[in-house]
């Protein structure tokens, strides 16, 4: 498959919202415009460059990872004497900041009806069906609910809290309008693609998830990939258990910084006899942790996605902040799994 074919079949599956894009530039007379756009949409990059340029501002397209709405470039933005912002793919969090931004959420195109009949027999016995997706499915929440309703089960959608926008809208690292109505489904049906927000849901809730993925018209089970991770989560406590250095990450990015929290961690973590170094970074990545080689173990206080769905990547135990105080006896691991508590 050709890489112009799978550009032009982004461009189909998402909308870019060009017009609105153009009328927004005009609106605030914008002379730079800085485009920020998570990873699966960067290549349309160059060509949402030329729709700016054709609205009479001058486009810098962002190259740097961005991986949610917390991540919003301002420094960069004011370093290189940008007025407006365009960040595509994600819901407004972070309120109106120093640079005006644009949000343009890149709704899905495709249907997602297919995908939710196959996953209706997979939904075993249940009777109450709680709804979840991503913003680029939101849209599809009321067709979904329809569809089930045809099937003779009751769907429920958690209304928004936290630091998402939608009812029934879910992001990495707030679950909170599945938390909303746990105790009142039998599982969850979440609709979109990728697994990290599928697994996210079983974590924050401990009920079981079925995914109904629009983009491969498929649907299955998670309940063993959950499983798995909740041994691997266990290990990586149990490894960490050995750890006398902790390193505690401090997020750089805009809406990633817990600086009060990592502090709490630290004085806990140091009451208990451990030596305890705060780190301060942009990108959790492995080459980043291993110069730290003096270190034996890590929690993690910035975006909670980062080694908990992939422990392979790091080559010592991140933690994150509740799996820091299983380690240290405050909490439970039966507490941390069955009340959801592991994203923190
Ligand atoms: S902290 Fe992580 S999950 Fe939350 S918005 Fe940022 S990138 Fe997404």
């Amino acid at each position: 498959m050709s890489v112009a074919f799978i550009q032009d079949a982004v461009v189909m599956m998402f909308n870019f919202e060009e017009s609105r894009l153009k009328d927004e530039i005009k609106k605030q007379g914008a002379k730079r415009v800085l485009i920020q756009l998570p990873e699966g949409l960067k290549a349309d990059g160059p060509r949402l460059a030329v729709v700016v340029e054709e609205a009479g501002a001058l486009a810098i397209v962002s190259s740097d990872p961005c991986y949610g709405a917390c991540d919003l470039a301002f420094h960069d933005a004011e370093s290189l004497g940008v007025d407006l912002v365009v960040h595509y793919g994600h819901s407004r969090m972070i309120p109106q900041g120093r640079i005006p931004t644009m949000y343009i959420e890149a709704r899905a195109k495709i249907n997602v009806n297919t995908a939710i009949m196959k996953a209706i027999p997979l939904l075993n016995h249940w009777k109450t069906v709680g709804l979840v997706t991503t913003v680029q499915h939101i849209q599809t929440l009321d067709t979904a609910k329809g569809l089930l309703h045809d099937q003779g089960k009751r769907a429920v959608i958690g209304r928004a809290g936290g630091r998402v926008k939608y009812d029934g809208q879910v992001i990495g690292c707030d679950y909170s309008s599945a938390r909303a109505i746990s105790g009142d489904v039998d599982g969850f049906l979440f609709i979109g693609g990728g697994k990290l927000h599928a697994l996210g849901t079983a974590l924050a809730t401990a009920k079981p998830v079925v995914v109904a993925d629009p983009f491969e018209k498929n649907a299955y089970s998670l309940n063993i990939e959950v499983q798995k991770l909740l041994k691997q989560r266990w290990a990586s406590i149990f490894e960490a258990r050995k750890a006398e250095k902790f390193g505690v990450l401090i997020g750089l990015k805009s809406g990633q910084k817990r600086v009060k929290e990592a502090i709490e961690i630290k004085e806990k973590l140091e009451k208990n006899g451990k030596k305890v170094t705060l780190l301060a970074l942009r990108e959790v990545t492995s080459e980043a942790l291993m110069q730290f080689p003096n270190i034996d173990a890590f929690t993690n206080t910035t975006c909670p996605c980062v080694a908990l769905y992939d422990t392979s990547f790091f080559l010592k135990p991140v933690l994150t902040l509740n799996e820091t105080l299983v380690l240290l006896g405050a909490m439970s691991w039966e507490e941390l799994y069955k009340k959801g508590l592991i994203i923190r």
